[in-house]
C-alpha cells in the first residue's frame, strides 16, 4: 500500500483549511486503504517562539480533533513528532546534504524571516526536518496543500543527493493534490493569502471549535468584492470563490451545483447558506472532539501507542540509512 505521511503543527488551533486540506483527506485515504501516518509537529512548532504549557495543551486538542475526524489509531498511526527522536536524527543527516543557498531562497522562509530581527537556524532547517518526517518512514505520498509543494521538492532533491552520495535509500515522495480546492482555502480577511493558524487576525479563519454563532459572524464579515451575484472564478473573484469552495467541501457539492443553487441570491444572502453548511458539517465534529478532549489520559495513551508503532518503523529505516552513512556504532 501507499504510505502517506502528514503533519499538523501545534502552532494554534486547527481551522477549516487544516481540516479540509489535511485532516479530512488523511481520513479519506485511511478509508481507501492507504497506510496513513499523521503526526503532531511539535518540533516544527518550535521554529517560532512557543509557550511550553500551551504547546502541550494544543497537542491534545489536535489529537482530539484527529480522532473526532475519524482517524482510527489502529489502522493509522497518530503520534507526536518529538516522541520519535529519529525525525531529528535523520534531519541532521539530511541537513549535511542540504545547502544554505537552496533553503534561504524558499518563499516561506523568506516571508517568515523577513519580519524577524534574529532568525533561528531552525526556521531555515524547517523543510529539511519536513523531509526527514516523510523519509524516516519511507513515505510515498504526501497530501500537502499547494503551500507545501516547494518543500516537497526539497525532500525529492535530498532523496537524489542521498542516493548519489550513499546509494538508494528512499522512494521519492509524491504530492497528493486534490481537485476540489481543499488544498487552498483562503483567508476570510484577505483572499489573496491562504488561511493560516498563525495569522494574527482571528476573523481570517474558522476554527474547528468555533460555535455556530462565531462561524456565521466570520462568514458574514468575509471579504468579497463589489459584484453582488455569486460566481466561481478563483482567479478573478477569490473571495466569493473561496466561499463557494467552503460550501462545496462542507455540503459535498460541485462548484457548478453551488453556483446554480445560489442563482438569484446576493453575496450577503449566499453567506447565510455557506455558514449553514459549515455549521452542519462542523457541529458533530466539534461535539465529538469536546468529549474526547475531556479525557486527556485516554488521548495521551493513544498518542503513546502511536509513537511506539512509529518508532519501530523509524528505527528500521534509520538503522539502514545510518549504516550507509558510516554511522554503524550505535
Ligand atoms: P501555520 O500558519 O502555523 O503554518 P497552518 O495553518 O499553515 O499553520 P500547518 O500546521 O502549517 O497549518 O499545516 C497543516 C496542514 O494543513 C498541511 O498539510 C497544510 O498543507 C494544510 N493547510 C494549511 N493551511 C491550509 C489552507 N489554507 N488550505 C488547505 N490546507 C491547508
Ligand atoms: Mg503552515
Amino acid at each position: 500500500p501507499r504510505r502517506v505521511v502528514s503533519g499538523l503543527q501545534p502552532t494554534g488551533e486547527l481551522h477549516v483549511g487544516n481540516y479540509f486540506g489535511a485532516l479530512r483527506r488523511c481520513v479519506q485515504l485511511q478509508e481507501q486503504g492507504d497506510d496513513v501516518m499523521l503526526f503532531i509537529a511539535d518540533l516544527h512548532a518550535l521554529t517560532v517562539r512557543q509557550d511550553g504549557q500551551l504547546l502541550q495543551e494544543r497537542v491534545l486538542d489536535m489529537a482530539a480533533l484527529a480522532l473526532a475526524a475519524g482517524l482510527d489509531p489502529e489502522r493509522s498511526v497518530l503520534f507526536v513528532q518529538s516522541a520519535v527522536p529519529r525525525h531529528a536524527e535523520l534531519c541532521w543527516l539530511l541537513a549535511c546534504l542540504a545547502t544554505n543557498a537552496r533553503l534561504a531562497h524558499l518563499p516561506q522562509y523568506k516571508e517568515k524571516s523577513a519580519t524577524m530581527k534574529e532568525v533561528p537556524i531552525g526556521l531555515m532547517l524547517y523543510p529539511v526536518l519536513q523531509a526527514a518526517d516523510i523519509l524516516v518512514y519511507r513515505g510515498t505520498h504526501v497530501p500537502v496543500g499547494v503551500d507545501q509543494l516547494q518543500h516537497l521538492q526539497v525532500a525529492s532533491q535530498l532523496v537524489r543527493t542521498f542516493r548519489h552520495r550513499y546509494g538508494p535509500a528512499f522512494p521519492t515522495p509524491r504530492p497528493l493534490l486534490p481537485d476540489d480546492g481543499s488544498d487552498r482555502i483562503k483567508s476570510l480577511r484577505d483572499p489573496s493569502k491562504k488561511m493560516s493558524k498563525s495569522e494574527p487576525d482571528p476573523k481570517s479563519r474558522i476554527l474547528l471549535t468555533d460555535s455556530d454563532e462565531t462561524i456565521s459572524l466570520k462568514i458574514r464579515k468575509a471579504v468579497t468584492d463589489f459584484t453582488p451575484e455569486v460566481t466561481y472564478e478563483p482567479e478573478r473573484r477569490p473571495g466569493v470563490s473561496n466561499l463557494v469552495t467552503l460550501h462545496c467541501l462542507a455540503a459535498d457539492k460541485l462548484p457548478e451545483e453551488a453556483v446554480e443553487e445560489a442563482a438569484g441570491l446576493s453575496t450577503a444572502q449566499y453567506k447565510r447558506v455557506v455558514a449553514g453548511a459549515l455549521c452542519d458539517a462542523l457541529a458533530p465534529l466539534r461535539a465529538r472532539a469536546a468529549a474526547l478532549r475531556a479525557r486527556p489520559a485516554t488521548l495521551r495513551h493513544v498518542l503513546r501507542h502511536g509513537a511506539a508503532r512509529a518508532r519501530l518503523r523509524a528505527d528500521e529505516v534509520y538503522d539502514h540509512v545510518a549504516s550507509r552513512a558510516g554511522l554503524t556504532h550505535a
